[in-house]
């Protein structure tokens, strides 16, 4: 048999959502390159041995970076994680004096 009508093979036309669509995987890599690094968090201050580091207690621990804002991935790199039970997470997010401490103990790890 031959083949003689290719019009359902054959597109003459640049697909119209070309554009789009790699602006939106670009998108999709920055955010997968950023939970990758979420996930990759590491920690050069303390061990992760299920120990919060402010209260010492044996519970259940969240990673919290040691610096926030724009230095938050530059924590995430260096290895700049605490370990920290909820109560003291959320201190930590309000309590000035908690997040000085916790500043205070990174800086002095990294210099
Ligand atoms: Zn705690």
């Amino acid at each position: 048999m031959i083949v003689t009508d290719l019009s359902n093979s054959f597109n003459p036309y640049p697909k119209p959502t070309k554009k789009v669509k790699k602006e939106t995987t670009k998108i999709k890599q920055k955010s997968n390159k950023l939970a990758k690094k979420e996930r990759d968090r590491f920690s050069i201050l303390q061990e992760e041995n299920g120990k919060c580091f402010v209260c010492g207690k044996q519970k259940k621990t969240d990673k919290h970076e040691a610096f926030g804002g724009s230095n938050r991935q530059k924590s995430m790199e260096w290895g700049l994680i605490y370990y920290l039970c909820r109560t003291c997470h959320n201190k930590a997010d309000v309590d000035e004096v908690i997040r000085k401490m916790l500043h205070d103990f990174a800086k002095r790890e990294i210099h």
